[in-house]
């Protein structure tokens, strides 16, 4: 048996940041990761002269921890393109770019004139009295139908590949949840927003990513620990909490696949809701049925590789979102080399399109190929092409079980996770099922983890 302070089990980017904060205060950490690399879902490819990636692709730069941690590692910070504030929505037939200020709703030719009129009767709508409402129930009370299925469906796609009719609004847009049961209204709560101050220079929202991809971030995590301190390929089966020790100390034993034993005084779990389920099944058996009912929707990303001159658009900005009411199996494409010119070859252009998600999660069951094929056509819809689309390059991932959804009942099923938790000390959660799926809220829950095991014994 083998003994350590802390047992971090996932090197996914909430693993690895709370190792690299606990190992920075001196703490002996393992990280135990059942794949053959680290990163999780942040994996950077070159191939065929073209890079991309097979998970995020952009953080924005108001990701205050995110920002900090990149910093620290030295890392080259890359700011996307400027056009990349640009977004386009296929609606009807054509490419259509999106509003990017509130204001430019009542301008944009994706909303009709009666759902502009029904937007500027928000501040009138009576406030939602249920304490959990679907993200579209909520919204088409407050906006109306049009908005929720023309901008609201497309833009959860793009995010969650989710379902707006499941999704529980407090947990996935909190923020205007609590402007409408502050305020009244979510315009109210615009307007009520705290004052910046004006002697400050207003920082610009801009997306990034780091030089090299991604995947340079996690590896520069992983580099900055000792030697040691990472087993991959070692996947975690059964966790046990063990008795106190003498001095009152309790324990917990972590058995691997091999039946290797580690035992630590901390354990974080750094792996998706459902694999911590299994863990904690015997330890923790209510927290666990909580942490299975989170599900996760799986999608599949075609690279695509273009001689410039066959996409028939300027592709000047960040990518397109399609609606659901379009009934294409495609959620939408990001201008890859739009974002960033050299991931493709001089006179290329790279498209990471994203199919599949809640509404068809069949898509899984397709070959690379058939995909392929699939969102080809798709591209030859979306961009009026009367000939056959031939890609120059191609890479077809399958994402299975790829981002939790903020299901109705999340916010209450992750409190009462948190509260099981209290009764086992050293025991924590980190990942991006709890608080907020983006690459920043994974520093932040890796880093919250990493502060309750330094404040305990501080
Ligand atoms: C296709 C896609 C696109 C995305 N795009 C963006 C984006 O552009 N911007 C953004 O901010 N976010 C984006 N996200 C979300 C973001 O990438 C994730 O929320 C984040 O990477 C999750 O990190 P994590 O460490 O919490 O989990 P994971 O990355 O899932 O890491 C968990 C780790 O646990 C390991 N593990 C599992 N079981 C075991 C076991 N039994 N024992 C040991 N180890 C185990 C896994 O192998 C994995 O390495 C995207 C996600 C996906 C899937």
């Amino acid at each position: 048996m083998q003994t350590v302070d802390t047992l971090i089990i996932g090197a996914g980017l909430s693993g690895l940041t709370a190792a690299y904060r606990l190992h920075q205060q001196n703490r002996s950490v393992m990280v135990l990761e059942a794949a053959d690399r680290v990163g999780g879902w942040i994996q950077t490819h070159h191939e065929g002269g073209y890079t991309f990636e097979g998970g995020p692709n952009t953080f924005p730069s108001t990701g205050q921890e995110l920002m900090d941690l990149c910093r620290e590692l030295q890392l080259e910070p890359q700011a996307t393109q400027a056009s990349a504030s640009k977004r386009y929505l296929y609606l009807n037939g054509n490419l259509t770019a999106l509003p990017q200020k509130p204001w430019q709703a009542l301008t944009t030719p994706v909303l009709s004139p009666l759902a502009k009129l029904r937007l500027l009767k928000e501040p009138f709508q009576p406030k939602c009295q249920a304490d959990d409402m679907s993200v579209a129930g909520f919204l088409t009370h407050r906006v109306g139908r049009e908005v929720v299925e023309n901008l609201v469906d497309p833009f959860i796609s793009g995010i969650y590949a989710g379902n707006v009719n499941t999704l529980s609004m407090p947990a996935v847009f909190p923020k205007l949840w609590q402007w409408e049961q502050d305020y009244g209204s979510i315009f109210q709560g615009l307007r009520h927003r705290p004052k910046k101050d004006p002697t400050q220079p207003k920082p610009k929202m801009q997306l990034m990513s780091v030089t090299g991809g991604l995947q340079t971030l996690t590896h520069s995590l992983a580099q900055a620990l000792p030697a040691p301190a990472i087993r991959l390929q070692c996947p975690v089966q059964a966790i046990e909490k063990i008795g106190a020790d003498k001095t009152g100390t309790t324990s917990y034993q972590v058995r691997l696949n091999d039946g290797e034993i580690w035992q630590a005084q901390n354990v974080i779990l750094a792996v998706p809701a459902f694999v911590a389920a299994t863990l904690l099944d015997n330890l923790m058996p209510d927290a666990a049925s909580l942490l299975r009912h989170i599900p996760y929707s799986s999608l599949a990303v075609a690279h695509l590789g273009f001689r410039a001159e066959q996409i028939p658009h300027a592709l000047d900005g960040f990518g397109f979102l399609i609606p659901r009411k379009e009934n294409m199996p495609l959620l939408g494409a990001i201008w890859a080399s739009s974002l960033f010119p050299e991931r493709a070859p001089q006179g290329h252009v790279l498209l990471s399109n994203f199919i599949g998600g809640a509404h068809y999660p069949e898509i899984l069951k397709q070959k690379a190929s058939q995909i392929q094929r699939q969102v080809t056509r798709d591209l030859q819809t979306v961009f009026h092409l009367n000939g056959s689309l031939e890609p120059a390059f191609g890479h077809v991932q399958h994402h299975p079980n790829a981002i939790p959804q903020y299901n109705l009942g999340h916010v209450q099923r992750i409190a009462g996770i948190e509260a099981a938790l209290q009764k086992h000390k050293g025991l924590h959660l980190a990942g991006n099922y709890l608080h907020g799926i983006a690459l920043n809220a994974c520093v932040q829950s890796g880093q919250s983890a990493a502060q309750a095991i330094l404040n305990q014994s501080s």
